[in-house]
């Protein structure tokens, strides 16, 4: 039987990823929905085909807890509601996912997982591309070493925000700006290509457009300093385009361009050339989870594994607050 999920939050990831992953979906399907637009709900109800029963808002919520047809609730909110509604999830006895970045800093996030410890129930982040099968080759090339070992990594993700309105353009709703959105990707990239944590951190900004980017930062170049002096150049910006996972080994390199878009992740490893696969990261991500949930397993993108990468975001912060110097881990 296929477990039941609901999505809290019906914007653009929402309604153009998630739910179409959840018909691709082998273990889970489409239960319930929690929305703060009242519009949506006959909308998304037609489609997935919904009854009134498992239609939730953000006062309501909490009535989750009896809906026995709803085993996992998914986390699709601005950042900073993450936390609130993965520890009401939590408290109704629900198993869940949360987007990412997992929450605002590493001190909520660890709130996140006592709640769910606490709740004996199962937390998990939306890190899809832990299940994308070219970055799993790139995975295992940093653990098996086919190449030699690693002694360079470089990622950037960058993209042009467009409407200045938008909650991403907000500290009190985003966090802060592309670390939060997407240079995250580059910091999971770089410690899931090389196998290994980052010891420090050394971060700068700088601003094209202080009126735009008036809350959150607009571009910051960063290097992450790893055991034995292996370092990682990144770039993330709101006002640039970029899409890069680079691995250099003693023997070779490994380049994924696009490295971390929802279809076409390719490119190439020592002399393999990696093609893209047709694959739903979403789904493969979402059916994972569901198959920890059934064999009591502990999922590999668990709260652990958000709250790690909220550690070193909250050290490029601080770097970033002292002109870039180095700040451990
Ligand atoms: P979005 O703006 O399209 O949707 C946000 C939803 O939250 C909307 O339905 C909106 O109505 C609702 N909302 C509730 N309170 C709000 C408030 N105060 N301000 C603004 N919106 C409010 O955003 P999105 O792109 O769907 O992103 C949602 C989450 O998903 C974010 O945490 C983001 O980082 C994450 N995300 C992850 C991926 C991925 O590839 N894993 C991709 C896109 C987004």
């Amino acid at each position: 039987k296929k477990l039941g999920v609901a999505l809290v939050g019906l914007g653009n990831y929402s309604t153009n990823q998630l739910a179409p992953a959840l018909l691709e979906s082998k273990n889970a399907y489409l239960a319930g929905i929690v929305t703060g637009t009242p519009s949506k709900e006959k909308l998304w109800a037609d489609k997935y085909d919904i009854a009134r029963a498992h239609i939730y808002n953000y006062q309501n919520f909490d009535k989750i807890i009896s809906d026995k047809s709803i085993d996992v609730v998914y986390v699709v909110l601005p950042n900073s509601m993450h936390k609130e509604f993965v520890i009401r999830a939590a408290k109704a006895g629900k198993h869940v996912i949360t987007e990412k970045p997992m929450g605002m800093n590493a001190a909520e996030c660890k709130e996140m997982i006592n709640a769910c410890d606490k709740a004996g129930v199962k937390l998990s982040v939306g890190y899809r591309l832990q299940f994308e099968p070219n970055t799993l080759l790139i995975e295992q090339a940093g653990q098996s070493l086919p190449l030699g070992p690693i002694n360079h990594v470089r990622s950037d993700f960058s993209f042009t925000i467009g409407n200045p309105k938008q909650w991403r353009l907000k500290k009190e709703l985003a966090g802060g700006g592309p670390i939060m959105d997407i240079g995250i990707y580059c910091i999971q990239a770089a410690r899931y290509a090389t196998g290994l944590e980052p010891i420090a951190v050394r971060a700068v900004e700088y601003k094209t457009d202080p009126i735009k980017f008036n809350s959150v930062e607009e571009t910051v170049m960063w290097q992450m300093e790893f055991p034995g002096g292996l370092i990682s150049n990144h770039t993330t910006s709101y006002n640039m385009k970029a899409n890069e996972l680079f691995v250099s080994y003693q023997k070779g390199k490994a380049r994924l361009e696009p490295a971390y878009s929802y279809a076409n992740v390719g490119g190439i490893l020592g002399k393999q050339r990696l093609l893209p696969h047709e694959v739903n990261q979403q789904a493969l991500q979402i059916d994972d989870f569901i198959a920890c949930i059934r064999d009591n397993k502990i999922s590999k993108v668990s709260g652990a594994e958000g709250l790690q990468d909220m550690k070193i975001v909250d050290a490029m912060y601080k770097s970033m607050a002292l002109d870039g110097k180095r700040v451990v881990v």
